[in-house]
């Protein structure tokens, strides 16, 4: 098993870097194949935000797989909005206008059961896809320290069943064998990592853009997952995913094909540790609180809190005793009205 991490500092240079790795894996694809090409489209972010796959990295896919003689769509199940509003604000409806290339929806769900837990929501057009192709950001979680590859397919599950998975898992440990669960169900045929730019701090979406400069694939994601986190040299330990997969023996033994040259990267601050000390005091804990003037009464975080804790008729009120800390609310905002605050009261 490979994992290429290749040194990439703008979007203008992604080709000459992307393509000869992309090559590397044409053997993997039959003409007219239909491949799923499933970005991240977390919500409905500009271009150069840092929270969704650039457009160009998409658009090098989508011409290599149309030049196999593959027959290439977009997919997501977008956190807030839809597939093609959040495709339209990032740039990836222009290119696959261009391209004639559709974008889908990834709704229409079926049933399927996990290793670890059961009834999974999964798009019936992930499931009839012949082949997947995972482009995945490089972003800081503010509950899983790290989204990469794995998470990245997550969005396969249909709608607002991703915020009730956050409330069935309950832990952030449990949380990542769902995560891993519905990975191992959609099994992407190739895992893509644009992480010339991406988020630090705070992330998925409300952290701080940063550039890391790098292109990473491999057939396994939790190969590429773990030699990033490798290459940040963040603890394993820290990383929910990788510490279960790990586990789960699901990281198989890769050879690792590099030139990046990593840099230091700022995890949220509801690192593990805090929560094994969390669990002991629930002191420390760190909770959704709304800031009121920046808030537009969108009812976003509402509509999207697996606890239903959030009633922004009332005042904008977060009932903390039904309040499980997913911190979907922080995720989904589009003002970065919600911050994440120690709890000491
Ligand atoms: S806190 Fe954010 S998501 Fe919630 S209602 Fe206000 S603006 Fe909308
Ligand atoms: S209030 Fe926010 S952090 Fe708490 S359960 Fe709801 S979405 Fe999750």
């Amino acid at each position: 098993m490979d994992v290429y991490l290749k040194q990439c500092t703008d979007y203008t240079n992604a080709e000459e870097v992307l393509l000869p790795l992309l090559e590397k894996y044409k053997d993997l694809f039959s003409k007219n194949d239909r491949v799923l090409v499933k970005p991240n489209m977390l919500s409905p972010n500009h271009v150069g935000s840092g929270i969704t796959t650039n457009p160009k990295i998409v658009e090098i896919v989508l011409k290599f797989l149309l030049s196999l003689g593959t027959k290439p769509f977009v997919g997501d199940s977008p956190a807030t909005g839809n597939a093609i509003s959040v495709a339209k604000a990032n740039g990836v409806y222009e290119i696959c206008k261009e391209l004639d290339i559709p974008i889908v929806e990834l709704d229409d769900p079926v049933e399927v059961d996990g290793e670890n837990f059961r009834g999974f929501k999964v798009s019936r057009k992930v499931l009839e896809a012949d082949k997947i192709v995972n482009i995945a950001k490089l972003k800081t979680h503010v509950q899983m320290i790290m989204t990469l590859a794995v998470k990245n397919t997550f969005g396969c599950i249909v709608g607002k069943e991703k915020s009730a998975w956050h409330f069935r898992a309950k832990t952030n440990t449990n949380f990542a064998n769902v995560l891993i669960d519905i990975h191992n169900i959609v099994n992407p045929t190739l895992n893509i990592i644009d992480g010339i730019e991406g988020m630090e701090g705070n992330g998925p979406a409300n952290g701080k853009k940063k550039k890391f400069n790098v292109i990473g694939i491999s057939e396994s994601a939790y190969a590429l997952d773990h030699a990033i986190i490798k290459s940040l040299k963040i603890k394993e330990k820290y990383v929910y995913i990788i510490k279960e997969a790990a586990r789960r023996n699901l990281i198989p033994d890769y050879n690792l094909i590099s030139n990046w040259n990593a840099p230091g990267i700022k995890l949220p601050l509801t690192t593990p540790i805090f929560e094994t000390v969390t669990n002991i005091t629930r002191v420390f804990e760190r909770v959704p609180k709304i800031n009121k003037d920046k808030c537009v009464e969108c009812k976003i975080c509402e509509s999207r809190c697996p606890a239903e804790a959030i009633n922004i008729d009332n005042d904008k009120y977060i009932d903390y005793s039904k309040c499980i800390r997913c911190y979907v609310c922080h995720e989904v905002c589009p003002q970065d009205a919600i911050k994440l605050v120690r709890k000491i009261f």
